[in-house]
């Protein structure tokens, strides 16, 4: 693929900071926008790096924003959902799932593990413990050399933050980027990536509504390297073709095939 730049559509559910005088305070224009801002923001270390061109997409929209047109051109794509798991149509999440398959990214952010679309990638439940207690946050970069922990120390901490603890019922990601330390004592892997398909996967856990962890500067360099690390390699259509024989077939494999092999008929004969 040839492309000159990065697709990103941040969605967002976008419906606390409508009905909560609290959160709306921290994100007034919603979360989608503080996210989107900060991607904007954040330039890539990676030497090379394409531009981003970011949009916005929320739950309200026709097809939740993300019509097929508009999934079509879409590289990555950053979910935040919590209260309205439900209410994301089967159809879209089908339609996400595909383009997954296909070879976009998609990062799903802290309570999006309970999403449709996180739950039917993984195949599991994806359930956990949580407390919500103004707790302190240290994320552990347990794996340095990984894109997403690019620029990072050996860990950064958020003052105040929802905790998320073990066990967090996922499969066994294929790298565990952050671990996470509450001050009441749990961990939890807050860092994974998957690989389903063509497409790369990665879920990142700090981000709860009643805080201002978007504009914290280590979270918005996570979220930035995640882009450029899930952004497709290949953008491959499913299909499942009868394979016409690459090698010459005698007449009596010929005739076993159910269908028929026009393509090497002449060679046969
Ligand atoms: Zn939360």
């Amino acid at each position: 693929m040839s492309k000159t730049k990065i697709s990103v559509i941040v969605w967002n559910e976008f419906q606390h900071e409508r009905e909560n005088d609290a959160i709306r305070a921290i994100y007034p224009d919603g979360i989608h926008h503080a996210i989107a801002s900060a991607l904007r923001e954040t330039p890539a270390l990676q030497p090379g790096a394409l531009p981003l061109e970011i949009g916005t997409a929320t739950l309200d929209q026709s097809e939740h924003g993300l019509s097929e047109a508009r999934l079509a051109d879409c590289d990555v794509l950053l979910w935040w959902g919590h209260k309205a798991h439900d209410q994301v149509s089967d159809a879209v999440v089908e339609r996400v799932q595909r383009r997954v398959l296909e070879g976009m990214g998609l990062i799903v952010l802290h309570s999006g593990h309970f999403a449709k679309i996180f739950r039917r990638l993984l195949g599991t439940n994806c359930s956990l413990k949580w407390r919500e207690a103004d707790e302190k946050e240290r994320v552990w970069v347990v794996e340095p050399s990984h894109p997403i922990a690019a620029g990072l120390g050996e860990y950064f901490e958020l003052p105040n933050e929802e905790m998320y603890g073990e066990r967090f019922d996922i499969p066994q990601p294929d790298s565990t980027v952050f671990i996470s330390w509450f001050e009441g004592g749990e961990v939890f892997r807050s860092g994974c990536t998957w690989e389903r398909g063509h497409g790369r996967i990665f879920y990142f856990r700090p981000g709860h509504e009643a805080y201002p962890t978007y504009y914290d500067a280590n979270v918005q360099r996570v979220l930035a390297n995640a882009v450029q690390w899930a952004a497709p390699r290949v953008n491959i259509v499913d299909r499942c073709p009868m394979a016409a024989p690459l090698e010459r077939l005698s007449p009596k494999q010929i005739s076993f095939s159910k269908v028929g092999i026009q393509q090497n008929k002449g060679d046969i004969e």
